[in-house]
């Protein structure tokens, strides 16, 4: 397991992390400061921590690094992953997109493209 900390993340692609819920618990700081909460924008940084297990990291992975997943969502994803695989190489060959996988097809409805095999 590990905790990650993701801090000044976009609200907007915190809650792409938030959909994951097997194997993770999240706790994402609260827009509840401003009393006006209809004014906070969508991508007003927050603070999202998780708590995660190796299944749903690789879930999530698979999930997250299709090109089809949001660019920033991609990024951030990307680092957790960077990070996690220098702590211990053996994780640059799991964490990996879906698309990029031994699945060799992306599994979206209209597929990435990016690693699709004909
Ligand atoms: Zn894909």
């Amino acid at each position: 397991m590990w905790t990650i900390k993701m801090e000044n993340i976009p609200y907007c692609n915190s809650v792409h992390f938030v959909r994951h819920k097997y194997g993770v618990e999240h706790y994402v700081q609260s827009q509840r400061k401003n009393p006006d909460r209809g004014a906070e924008r969508q991508d007003a940084p927050v603070t999202h921590i998780m708590d995660i297990n190796a299944q749903e990291l690789i879930f999530m992975a698979r999930k997250r690094l299709c090109f089809k997943a949001d660019d920033i969502t991609r990024l951030i994803m990307n680092v957790i992953c960077s990070k996690i695989q220098k702590i211990d190489p053996v994780w640059e060959t799991v964490l990996l997109p879906a698309c990029g996988c031994d699945e060799k097809n992306c599994r979206e409805f209209k597929p990435c493209g990016f690693y699709h095999i004909m």
